[in-house]
């Protein structure tokens, strides 16, 4: 029995799966109960900041036009009638990429190529801790997007919602500069950021991203916005989402995108923005699993063809023997469709910027190469001593890269 357990929770580990803290405080949003009139103004809280930043105004569509600016609402463009949009679907991944959890994901993706012939993509929202930068490099190289989930991701909500803008500056910023140099990518190609528990900082999280010159935030669901779906949008002026864990923001914050988490409908009528926070799933079957999918999927394809989410922890994949088995049917048949396209999430606002009828873009994701010559390195974390693997691209640093050193330079020894 103890062996089991222990099984398990290497596993766990392994997998990236999120902490017991993160699952619950997904699971505990509210289900959707938002009136049809001012609930956006009951949700948003005041909260004070030191950033004295000019509190965004009505949109005004005239005044705010793609590409740098766009509002918050629920059609693409007068222009184009759903059934010429291709439906988008964005597959996202959270957490710590390890070596069995690529394999889990690789499996599901690796066949499928959209209808203009170029792979399917998806989001890595990568964490630090037991991840394997060796495989980030691979995923960069087959082009799909790497993304930020911080250093420490500390399963403390008070941490991520109080954060002031230098320490969002050291989980985000300190870790696209520790994901380009350990896993060596591009610096420029590391665009977005999610936050642990979905927690916001209101205004300071995004006035954080676009001091560090990032595009988007991808941490706000939305409960009440959901068929029809919200699109991507701008902070310029004040959004009409919902908050449904209130810190939202309220200033105006120019050229920050939000691209809003669309939640699902569990089996019993419950929203959830991670399949794998649903309270309430299918029974543990391929057929049963796979129409419930279908179902959520049809409420975007049927509908004014929003983004459609996808977004997993790997764990999914434990809750059952059929999990992995639907997930793949699922894609596969998304797969025979003619107009849909597995697109990150960078493309996606890449095409609300510039709409065009029938395929999403004119080109394929291409890289450049770059070297990679994996080392394991057996490092300590400064703090607690504790022992750390890591695999990366580079040279093996001197300590366990961490909040503060992200390149995990020699720290010299208090007397
Ligand atoms: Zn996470």
């Amino acid at each position: 029995m103890k062996i089991l357990f222990l099984n398990i929770v290497i596993l766990s580990v392994a997998l990236g799966a999120p902490s017991t803290t993160e699952t619950n405080r997904i699971d505990r949003e509210p289900s959707s109960n938002f009136g049809t009139t001012d609930f956006n103004q009951t949700n948003f809280q005041v909260h004070r900041d030191n950033l004295n930043l000019p509190l965004a105004e009505a949109c005004d569509p005239t005044k705010c036009t793609p590409p740098k600016c766009r509002c918050s609402q629920t059609f693409l463009s007068k222009e184009l009638p759903p059934e010429k949009i291709p439906q988008l679907v964005a597959i996202t991944y959270d957490d710590a990429v390890t070596a069995l959890n690529y394999e889990y994901i690789q499996s599901a993706i690796r066949k499928l190529k959209n209808p203009d012939g170029c792979k399917a993509l998806a989001t890595f929202f990568v964490s630090h801790e037991y991840t394997d930068y060796t495989k980030v490099h691979k995923l960069w190289e087959q082009g799909h997007e790497i993304a930020l989930h911080s250093i420490s991701h500390k399963p403390m909500t008070t941490y991520w919602n109080t954060a002031d803008v230098e320490l969002l500056k050291e989980e985000f910023g300190g870790q696209r500069d520790m994901m380009a140099h350990f896993a060596q990518i591009k610096k420029e190609d590391i665009k977005g950021i999610r936050t642990p528990l979905f927690e916001i900082s209101a205004n300071t999280t995004y006035f954080a991203l676009k001091e560090m010159g990032l595009t988007y935030d991808s941490s706000w669901p939305t409960q009440h916005f959901t068929h029809p779906g919200m699109w991507p949008y701008t902070l310029d002026y004040q959004s009409t989402q919902d908050c449904p864990l209130a810190r939202c923001p309220t200033a105006s914050i120019p050229g920050v995108w939000v691209s809003p988490l669309l939640d699902w409908t569990d089996v019993v009528g419950n929203k959830c923005a991670m399949l794998d926070a649903c309270g309430n799933l299918p029974e543990d079957d391929v057929d049963e699993l796979f129409k419930w999918m279908m179902e959520n999927f049809e409420q975007n394809y049927k509908n004014n063809r929003a983004p459609f989410p996808i977004y997993l922890h790997a764990s999914f994949f434990l809750k059952g023997d059929n999990y992995l088995p639907a997930y793949k049917k699922f894609l596969e048949h998304l797969n025979t469709l003619p107009d849909v396209y597995f697109v990150t999430v960078s493309q996606i606002i890449d095409y609300v910027k510039a709409p065009t009828p029938d395929k999403p873009s004119k080109t394929c994701v291409q890289r450049e190469k770059s070297n990679c010559k994996p080392r394991f390195c057996q490092l300590k974390k400064t703090e607690t001593q504790e022992e750390r693997w890591m695999k990366t691209c580079v040279a093996c640093p001197s300590v366990y890269p961490w909040v503060g050193n992200p390149f995990g330079k020699p720290v010299k020894k208090r007397n």
